[in-house]
C-alpha cells in the first residue's frame, strides 16, 4: 500500500507532485503519455502541433514567479501579436509554452513514478484505505487518494461515496484541427480570437511557436472550434471527421483570403469535457476523514492558472494533515 495517488497526470498531478511534502506518491493515467489538457500531438517530418493548451498567461503574481523558474530550461515566451480579430485589438500579457511542446509543462513538472493506460473505475473506502479498480483488472491500496479528473468522469467515481461536495456546472466540448500548409500564408498575427464567428473560436499559427522539430517548409496551425460548433458535432465527429475538418479549414481559408495552396497533412481532435464556463464553488476538495481530494482547473477556473490554484490549495491542505 502506498502512502498517495493522483489519478490524472495532467497540469494539477504536475503541481501536486511538485508541491505534497510526502514523497511516496504514485500516478495512475488512464491515456499513454503526460500533459492531460496540456498537450501535443509531434507529427513526423510535420511538426508540432499544441492542440490542447494554447499558451500561459499568468495573472497572478504568485504564479508567474512559479513559471519564471522555468522559463530557459523547459518554459520559453511566444512572442508575436495575438490578436482579437473582431476588434482589431492585441491581446496583452506574456504567453508561456513548452519548448518543444505544451506536454513539456506536465512531462517536467511530474516528478513522481506515473503508471499510464490506467483507467480507474471505481472507488472504495475500506477501513483505513482506499481500495482503485482499474479497467485492466488490476487494483491499488493506498492511504490518501486524489482525483485530478474532469468533473463529469470525478461525479461519476465517487457517486457512492456522498460527499460534502456539490459537482455544479458542466464541462463544454471543443474540436481542434491541426492543419499544415505548404508555404507560408503571410498573415499577419501568430494568433487570433474570434468571439462572433460560428465555426471557429481561435486559430493559431504553430510555426510561430518557433520548435526544432517544425518542418520549415511547412506553415502549421492549430484550428479550435467555437462552442457552438463543438456542441453541435462533438458526439458525431469521428464518424465525420473529413467533413468537420473541411468546415473549420474551409471557414479558416475564407477569413483570411489564402489562395493557391496545398494541405499536406490534415487531422482533428475532441475534447468532450474542454473546459469550464461557470459555477465554481470551491478552489479544492479536500477531506481529512476519508483522506481523499478533488482538485483541477474546473474547481475554480477554466486555465492551467486554475489548476495551479486549486492543486497548491490542496497540496497545503495535505501537508497540514
Ligand atoms: C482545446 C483546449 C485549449 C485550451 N487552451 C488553454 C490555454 O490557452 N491556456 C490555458 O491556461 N488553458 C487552456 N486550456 C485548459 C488547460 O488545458 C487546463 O486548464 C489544464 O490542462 C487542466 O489540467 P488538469 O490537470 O486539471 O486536468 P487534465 O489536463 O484534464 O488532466 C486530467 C487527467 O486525468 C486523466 N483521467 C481522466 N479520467 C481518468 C480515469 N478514470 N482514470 C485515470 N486517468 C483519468 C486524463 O487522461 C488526464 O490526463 C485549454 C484546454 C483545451 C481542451
Amino acid at each position: 500500500m502506498n502512502k498517495l495517488t493522483i489519478i490524472g497526470s495532467g497540469f494539477s498531478a504536475g503541481i501536486l507532485s511538485r508541491s505534497i511534502s510526502d514523497k511516496d506518491i504514485i500516478i495512475f493515467d488512464k491515456s499513454r503519455g503526460p500533459g492531460g489538457r496540456s498537450s501535443t500531438r509531434r507529427v513526423e517530418n510535420i511538426g508540432v502541433f499544441d492542440h490542447g493548451l494554447q499558451f500561459i498567461s499568468p495573472k497572478e503574481k504568485k504564479f508567474e514567479l512559479f513559471l519564471n523558474n522555468y522559463l530557459n530550461s523547459f518554459i520559453k515566451q511566444w512572442d508575436g501579436d495575438h490578436i482579437c480579430f473582431e476588434e482589431s485589438r492585441k491581446i496583452e500579457g506574456k504567453k508561456y509554452i513548452g519548448k518543444s511542446g505544451n506536454n513539456d509543462f506536465v512531462k517536467n513538472l511530474i516528478n513522481t513514478k506515473v503508471y499510464y493506460q490506467k483507467e480507474l473505475i471505481s472507488i472504495k473506502k475500506i477501513k483505513d484505505f482506499w481500495l482503485l479498480d482499474f479497467k485492466d483488472g488490476t487494483k491499488n491500496e493506498c492511504e490518501k487518494l486524489v482525483l485530478t479528473i474532469p468533473l463529469e468522469q470525478c461525479k461519476k467515481l465517487t457517486e457512492t461515496e456522498q460527499l460534502d461536495l456539490k459537482f455544479e456546472g458542466v464541462m463544454e466540448p471543443n474540436l481542434t484541427t491541426m492543419v499544415a500548409f505548404n508555404k507560408n500564408l503571410e498573415i499577419l498575427g501568430n494568433a487570433f480570437k474570434f468571439k462572433k464567428n460560428s465555426v471557429l473560436g481561435w486559430v493559431a499559427n504553430e510555426s510561430s511557436k518557433l520548435r526544432e522539430a517544425n518542418n520549415p517548409n511547412l506553415e502549421l496551425w492549430t484550428l479550435q472550434s467555437s462552442l457552438i460548433f463543438a456542441q453541435k458535432n462533438i458526439q458525431e465527429y469521428r464518424l465525420k471527421k473529413e467533413q468537420i475538418m473541411n468546415l473549420m479549414i474551409d471557414e479558416f481559408i475564407n477569413i483570411f483570403s489564402i489562395k493557391n495552396i496545398n494541405i499536406v497533412h490534415k487531422d482533428i481532435h475532441g475534447w468532450l469535457y474542454a473546459y469550464k464556463l461557470e459555477k465554481f464553488e470551491n478552489d479544492f476538495f479536500w477531506d481529512q476523514e476519508i483522506n481523499l481530494g478533488i482538485c483541477g482547473d474546473w474547481m475554480c477556473g477554466s486555465t492551467a492558472e486554475s489548476a495551479w490554484r486549486s492543486a497548491t490549495g490542496l497540496a497545503d491542505q495535505i501537508n497540514k494533515s
